[in-house]
């Protein structure tokens, strides 16, 4: 099987100093992996490095994105070809109402989802004084617009209460599923994770990925009792 996303022993700078050491990954066609990992392990610069954020340095690695060398991509090729981020905390986009930017995406990349999700939504300004979980939905609605062959999703569930977890949730699987759509996300959370039930989960910690195991339960149950720390002797390796 091709895999949709292959990270082989990258190697990350931000300035002089080095974030990422070694990282192999690898992310099958309609696979979810979860990331977790303390603040601070490095997630969040993986996250700009596929993105192709310029105050991210490769230092040495590769990445390979439905066969290619993402890399050599810039950023909007990169999203051309099927690469989508939900952000953490996505900017304010003064004088764009969300309608307009979805029709902008829909031209751009072929897209096909309906903005339903987002119904309230659409005739604000982007993001000015949205709620967290108003924030994740409009997100979530303009990624899903993109065709994504690949979603990297950093922390879904900040700002989400209960009710719009679900919502949001929901909406993501069924759409992961119904266009077989692979999956990255990081998360914080145990419960978001029973809830998609990803195949695979990594644990970054000082910028080494410590753990890689399918049995996610057993890597939830040890992080629970022990922390992050713990992983580091669970030897587990895909
Ligand atoms: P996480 O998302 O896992 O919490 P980050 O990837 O945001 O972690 O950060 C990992 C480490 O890299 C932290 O020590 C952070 O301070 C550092 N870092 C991230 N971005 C930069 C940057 N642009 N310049 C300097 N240090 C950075
Ligand atoms: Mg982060």
């Amino acid at each position: 099987m091709t895999e949709i996303l292959e990270i082989k022993d990258l190697q990350v700078l931000a300035g002089d100093k080095l974030i990422l050491k070694n990282i192999s990954l690898k992310i099958n066609p309609g696979e979810s992996l979860a990331l977790m990992g303390a603040n601070g392990a490095g997630k969040s610069t993986l996250v700009r490095a596929l993105l192709g954020d310029e105050d991210y340095k490769i230092k040495s690695g590769q990445i390979t994105f439905l066969g290619k060398n993402l890399l050599s991509l810039k950023a909007e090729e990169r999203a051309k070809l099927g690469l989508a981020f939900v952000w953490q905390q996505p900017p304010v986009i003064k004088g764009v109402e969300l309608f307009t930017l979805l029709n902008l995406i829909q031209e751009i990349h072929d897209g096909d989802y309906d903005y339903q999700l987002a119904d309230a939504l659409l005739f604000r300004e982007l993001n000015n004084n949205f709620s967290g979980g108003e924030k994740k939905i409009a997100e979530l609605v303009q990624v899903l617009n993109q065709n994504p062959r690949l979603l990297v999703i950093d922390e879904l569930d900040s700002g989400l209460d209960i009710e719009n977890k679900k919502i949001v949730l929901t909406a993501l699987k069924k759409e992961l599923k119904k266009r077989k759509i692979a999956l990255l996300i990081i998360t914080h959370s145990g419960a978001v994770l029973e809830e998609i039930k990803p195949q695979k989960i990594a644990i970054l910690r000082q910028g080494k990925v410590i753990c890689q195991s399918r049995d996610i339960k057993k890597v939830l149950n040890t992080i629970k009792q022990y922390g992050y720390q713990k992983c580091e002797n669970c030897q587990n390796r895909l």
